[in-house]
């Protein structure tokens, strides 16, 4: 884990975040990502006192398979985003990964413009070892950069699993980037991640994978187009860009913007973002009480999972008796 930096109070580091400091920002994650009992119970009270300063942002979620340009992507993107006088901070996840020394995906040079630049704030973070998952850090987090005054927030996944699921319970926007490829166009992604998707962006559009990019972008369009439509009633995009030669950045930039302003108008954007609170909430409880049970009925649970592997017990029965003793045991305190 992180190196541990001596704690401050809890209304230094909101004080800190809500000025935009960069390092109490980046201090605040840490927290948040700290499994200590003691850095968690600091970094709840620090969202407690910020959570009036959350929820301005564009949220975005950016996903794809490793090599299709991802980080490549959101360097040149970032870049023009903050030309329209934005603040951008871009959370990254690697499911499996666990971050050492400060280096993740294996690579130090990823987005290096990007990081250098002081309108935007960069933060790399791991979910194979924190406890909760990816998505309790990383919306914890996403409600700090909220706080510390960043206007869009983009939430980078490699495109193996699980993660993009939850990446998609907490953004605005789901962008899934892919390859023109030779043969099935749909290889690689699942059809699940495409379904979720509100707009695919054919990557890499420049010199001879033009010609490719474009005939890509026919054949997910009709693809798309097959697919019911989604609640949010937007009909998902599929566009082309190159990061390296710019163009068709700006179009997706816009693109963003015109969602955003649907949705409002239709009320889906509120009724979203107020769903997925909802969800937060349900999602922390839950842990809570798994916390709780792992904590006060470990030996117990334990002997039931024996016997429900031993078909001594059915898995329902079992179940049963878990809460029981969990009542029994809340009846202690
Ligand atoms: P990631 O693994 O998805 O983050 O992919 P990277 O951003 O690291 O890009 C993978 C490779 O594709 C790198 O060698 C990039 O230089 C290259 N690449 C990324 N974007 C483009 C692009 O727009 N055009 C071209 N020609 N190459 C690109």
């Amino acid at each position: 884990m992180t190196s541990i930096k001596p704690r401050l109070k809890t209304a230094d580091y909101v004080k800190g975040v809500l000025q935009g400091d960069r390092i109490m920002l980046g201090q605040a994650i840490t927290l948040v990502e700290s499994n200590l009992l003691t850095d968690q119970q600091l970094a709840a009270n620090i969202i407690k006192k910020i959570i009036d300063h959350t929820g301005r942002s564009i949220r975005i979620g950016i996903t794809g398979v490793p090599g299709v340009g991802k980080s490549t992507f959101i360097e040149s993107f970032g870049l023009r985003v903050i030309s329209h006088g934005k603040k951008l901070a871009v959370l990254t996840i690697d499911p499996s990964s666990k971050i050492t020394k400060g280096s993740i995906l294996g690579d130090k040079t990823r987005m290096e413009s990007l990081s250098k630049n002081p309108l935007a704030f960069i933060r790399p973070s791991a979910a194979g070892d924190t406890q909760g998952g990816v998505a309790h850090k990383t919306r914890e987090a996403l409600l700090l950069c909220e706080a510390a005054g960043y206007d869009v927030i983009i939430i980078e996944t490699v495109g193996v699993g699980q993660s993009e699921v939850e990446v998609k319970s907490m953004v605005d926007f789901f962008l899934l980037l892919m390859l023109a490829g030779a043969g099935d166009e749909l290889q690689g992604i699942k059809k699940g991640i495409i379904e979720m998707a509100d707009a695919i962006v054919i990557t890499k559009a420049d010199g001879d994978n033009i010609h490719p990019a474009v005939e890509a972008q026919a054949a997910y369009q009709q693809a798309l187009h097959l697919l019911p439509i989604s609640p949010s009633r937007w009909q998902p995009k599929v566009l082309t860009c190159s990061a390296v030669t710019g163009s068709g950045l700006e179009t997706i930039w816009e693109m963003i913007e015109l969602y955003i302003e649907q949705t409002t108008a239709s009320g889906f954007f509120l009724q979203n973002r107020q769903q997925q609170n909802v969800s937060w909430f349900n999602d922390n409880f839950e842990q809570l009480i798994k916390a709780d049970i792992e904590q006060h009925l470990a030996l117990k649970k334990s002997h039931l999972e024996n016997k429900v592997a031993q078909q001594q017990l059915s898995p329902q029965a079992a179940a049963q008796e878990l809460l029981e003793a969990y009542y029994h045991s809340m009846k202690k305190f």
